[in-house]
């Protein structure tokens, strides 16, 4: 059997985030045992997604559901939802937009990354306001007859002066324009998967590999029945433009248990658990000479969880704080963290397996004292 050890490929212990990059995260017993009875049986993939979908958004209080490749992917195929609607030929015909709204509303102080999936659908991003401040006749004045959605990026990606989500459903609703919200590392909270809608938004789009824990290219798109029945005819397997965005039976079957637990879980428990994790770090770490170790809360995406903020005087600690982070990801085992401001780390306990914690004090002491 090829393992990561036969390929050379270096195990890491995750003290950052649930990033792409890393594997996302890490997917626990009861989701690999549903992806396992997935593979081994034929179905009719359109049958078990409506099956999923429907069963996933009952769960989470939502009209409808469309099980996507990722979140990146659910927004490819939401947005080409908002183009072309149910019309079998415009599904056809993208990504050329003859005819069609090709227009999406941006806040610039929200653009990142992962509007590539936007534009990829070949519509125009049009923004509005500035980094600090958007203001409502700014959305007014940019909603026309070719515009196809507006597209709000949930979390910490936003300005401090952006308008509310409130407002841009009900302005946008106004026109008749659809809302879809960028949710993807939303969770926790849990009432995230049915708060966006449920404040009028059209979809609301999760990664299924982040926090969830369900395979790493699985997506949840939540929403409008209108609008999850036209996901599905421009995703796969149907020739669309979501073809290449390929959801297997064991993604969507997986994605499914995923929900379940996460659903189940206790939350408050686990917060409390992340807590004391790191206060741990945090009291053991400031005996170190040159360092000073705090509570960081919210963590990087705006989720309430706390992390460990760890500063270090380079003068004292005589390693500067990239030194230190290659150093844990170059040694062994291997750690990887995340950055900070002002020569600072930031050690995650939510991506952690039960009992890394002690692994990654033990490993950043070790670099610290050099
Ligand atoms: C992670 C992320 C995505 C992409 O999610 P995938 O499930 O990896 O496709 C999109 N938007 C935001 C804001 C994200 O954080």
């Amino acid at each position: 059997m090829p393992t990561y050890a036969e390929l050379d490929v270096t195990p890491i212990i995750n003290a950052n985030a649930t990033l792409t990059r890393l594997g996302g995260s890490l997917m626990p017993p009861e989701v690999l045992k549903a992806m396992m009875e997935a593979a081994k049986v034929f179905v009719e993939l359109p049958e078990l997604q409506r099956r999923v979908g429907n069963r996933i958004a009952l769960l989470t209080q939502n009209e409808a559901c469309y099980v996507s490749s990722g979140a990146a992917g659910g927004i490819v195929v939401a947005i080409a939802a908002c183009v072309t609607g149910n019309d079998m030929a415009a599904i056809e015909r993208l990504p050329d937009l003859t005819g069609l709204k090709d227009e999406v509303i941006v806040h610039k102080s929200q653009r990142n990354g992962y509007d590539h999936a936007v534009r990829q659908v070949g519509v125009k991003l049009v923004e509005i306001g500035y980094p600090a401040v958007t203001e409502v006749w700014q959305l007014e004045g940019a909603i026309n007859e070719k515009t196809a959605a507006v597209i709000w990026f949930h979390g910490a990606l936003g300005g401090p002066g952006d308008i509310s989500l409130e407002k841009v459903i009900d302005i946008s609703h106004a026109h008749g324009v659809p809302v879809l919200v960028d949710a993807a590392a939303q969770l926790p909270p849990v009432e995230n998967l049915w708060k966006f809608t449920q404040m009028g938004a059209d979809a609301a789009i999760f990664s299924g590999g982040k926090d969830l824990r369900g395979p790493q290219s699985s997506g949840l798109v939540l929403g409008k029945q209108w609008l999850i029945d036209a996901c599905a005819r421009n995703g796969p397997p149907n020739h669309s433009i979501g073809r290449p965005m390929k959801v297997g039976k064991e993604e969507m079957l997986g994605l499914l248990a995923a929900v379940e637990r996460y659903l189940a879980l206790d939350h408050e428990g686990r917060a409390s658990q992340m807590d004391e994790i790191v206060t741990g770090w945090c009291n053991e770490l400031s005996k170190l000479d040159g360092v000073r170790a705090e509570r960081s809360f919210p963590n990087e995406a705006g989720q309430p969880l706390p992390r460990a903020q760890v500063h270090f005087d380079a003068a004292v600690v005589g390693r500067s704080r990239g030194e230190i982070v290659q150093g844990l990801l170059d040694g062994r085992p291997a750690v990887s963290v995340a950055p900070g401001p002002d020569d600072s780390i930031f050690l995650n306990p939510t991506t952690l397996e039960e009992g890394e914690e002690e692994v990654v004090l033990a490993r950043l002491v070790e670099e610290v004292r050099g």
